[in-house]
């Protein structure tokens, strides 16, 4: 199912969710089979023929990420990196590339170590300066990737702004709105031609999965050959993996509301605490990004980072003694983690060693605020 005229609450629940054809089964099965039967000629028989290709439970959940999107067509990867690098190296020798100056770590490791050696050309930019990423475009870009919020500094892009500079260039626009989700915002409606997910978070929303999609705006020539080049190189989701994440699916836009109003409670909290210099959240006014985010997003999310004022003791110190947070990597799950990013960041940290990073769990907020309170006294 993916009438657009369904809420996206409905599409949650319904899409990719019919029930299975021959039992009835109410809940979709998981197709394990690495192969299929062929027919007497050779033919398919019921359409597949090698899970590295496709198989039924992964359509389902390429459906259902493409109708919450509002897409095209959706493909699904066995991790957000492994969708990263199959779209970015999908195309041709050549391109420039414009990424955030403030980004997921595994892209400026991409776009570092590997991207040059297919002689694709990366700068960095500020995103949320359109001025920077004009003149960016002047000098000749093939793609934008946005990230917004972006990881872990939760600066804020104007999507809309960025696609018609894009497109004033014949450029494309990708997203990775792993941090909103298509529940909070829906970069294709706003002019982007590539959303990408991590869907080891939210979608997954357990802590239990690894995966990632990329949403395309159109079924058009990209598409097909990045479809092509995960069906030859392999890194195909799991059918076990598509199947948690279709379920993670049908709780995405409750399981969003509350980490929504939790990360709000917290955020104002934080931003009243002397021991606390700076709370990263788009959904405070004091935001430079907030009049952004409040035209292009439902709600806030649930990430936030912090600077602490006594610096990278202060900040290790706080992580050490939370009880409720557990200090992990990794976002988007029922459970609320606090990580230290400059620790997990390698060699060359980017970010400041003051900042903590928290993903704002399911608890109940007066527990989340008690623990932090108790943290920082
Ligand atoms: N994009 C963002 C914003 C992320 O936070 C992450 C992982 O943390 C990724 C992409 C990469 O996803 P994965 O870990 O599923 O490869």
């Amino acid at each position: 199912m993916s009438d657009s005229n369904l809420h996206l609450n409905t599409l949650a629940v319904h899409a990719g969710g019919e029930s299975d054809p021959q039992t009835g089964a109410v809940v979709a099965p998981i197709h394990l089979a690495t192969t299929f039967r062929h027919g007497p000629s050779g033919e398919r028989v019921g359409g597949y023929e090698y899970q590295r290709e496709g198989n039924p439970t992964n359509d389902r959940l390429c459906a259902a990420i493409a109708a919450l999107e509002g897409g095209a067509g959706a493909i699904t990867f066995a991790s957000g990196m492994a969708a990263i690098s199959n779209l970015l190296e999908s195309l041709p020798a050549g391109t420039r590339i414009a990424i955030p100056d403030d980004c997921y770590t595994g892209l400026r490791a991409l776009a570092a170590e590997f991207l040059p050696q297919r002689a694709i050309n990366v700068v960095t930019i500020n995103m949320a300066d359109t001025h920077a990423v004009e003149a960016a475009c002047a000098d000749g870009i093939d793609l934008i990737w946005a990230e917004t919020p972006s990881n872990p500094r939760m600066q804020v892009c104007d999507i809309a702004a960025l696609a018609k500079i894009a497109h004033a260039h014949d450029a494309l626009l990708a997203c990775d709105n792993t941090f909103a989700s298509p529940v909070l915002q829906q970069p294709l409606a706003l002019g982007a031609d590539i959303v990408m997910h991590s869907t080891t978070k939210y979608f997954g929303g357990h802590s239990d999965v690894l995966g990632g999609a990329l949403v395309f705006a159109r079924a058009d020539g990209l598409h097909a050959r990045v479809a092509h080049r995960v069906h030859i190189t392999g890194a195909t989701l799991a059918p076990f993996s598509a199947w948690l994440t279709l379920r993670g699916c049908r709780s995405l836009p409750a399981r969003m509301a509350m980490h929504c109003s939790n990360a709000r409670a917290v955020a104002n909290f934080l931003s009243t605490h002397s021991a606390i210099e700076r709370v990263n959240y788009p959904g405070l006014a004091s935001h430079p990004g907030h009049e952004v985010a409040k035209r292009q997003m439902r709600d806030f999310g649930g990430m936030l980072s912090i600077e602490l004022s006594g610096g990278k003791p202060a900040a290790l110190d706080m992580a050490g003694r939370l009880r409720l947070f557990t200090n992990a990597t990794s976002l988007g799950g029922c459970e609320s983690l606090v990580e230290h990013r400059a620790s997990v960041e390698g060699a060359n940290p980017v970010s400041p060693g003051n900042l903590l990073r928290l993903s704002i769990g399911l608890e109940h907020v007066d527990d989340l605020i008690a623990d932090l309170e108790a943290a920082l006294a």
